[in-house]
């Protein structure tokens, strides 16, 4: 039923990544879907603030992306997953936006999200989680 899945990841929560693995791969097996492994960065101007630090300090807009990629494989390997259906994408901007936008772009039919950061007990549904269950125009599956 569900053929193109997409799975945002925080790279900064490895917990959280962890929790949606046997659920990704349940359906994947299910219809040899393909996995579309999303991770969206903040905007480099974000870590600007007043402006009054030099650009040196900062790694390049390359580097950062490189590093995210490498990253963002990382993660997608601890999945069990045939290499051909997997496609990993960094993004930058709000993680709700740039999910959202991805979802339409891919043609996703599914989206799979860990509810909150595991060791933050005192809400059900974190935020960025709650804006895709809200606004995405696919079925979402939010893992506990
Ligand atoms: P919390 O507020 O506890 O961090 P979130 O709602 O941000 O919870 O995270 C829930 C899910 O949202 C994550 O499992 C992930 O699927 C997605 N998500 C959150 N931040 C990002 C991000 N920067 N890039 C991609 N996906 C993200």
């Amino acid at each position: 039923m569900y053929k193109t899945i997409l799975v945002p990841i925080d790279l900064t929560e490895d917990n959280m990544s962890r929790l949606v693995i046997p659920h990704v791969e349940n359906f994947a097996r299910q219809e040899d879907a393909h996995i579309h492994f999303l991770a969206v960065l903040p905007p480099l101007s974000s870590f600007y603030g007043m402006g009054s630090l030099p650009v040196g300090h900062y790694p390049s807009e390359k580097d950062r992306l490189q590093h995210a990629e490498a990253g963002l494989r990382q993660v997608a390997a601890q999945f069990n997953l045939p290499e051909d259906r997997v496609h990993c994408t960094i993004a930058i901007g709000a993680p709700r936006d740039r999910i959202l936008l991805q979802a339409g772009e891919i043609g996703a039919d599914l989206i799979i999200v860990a509810s909150h950061r595991p060791d933050i007990t005192t809400y059900l549904l974190g935020s960025t989680a709650a804006s895709v269950v809200r606004h995405a125009s696919t079925a979402v599956l939010v893992v506990r």
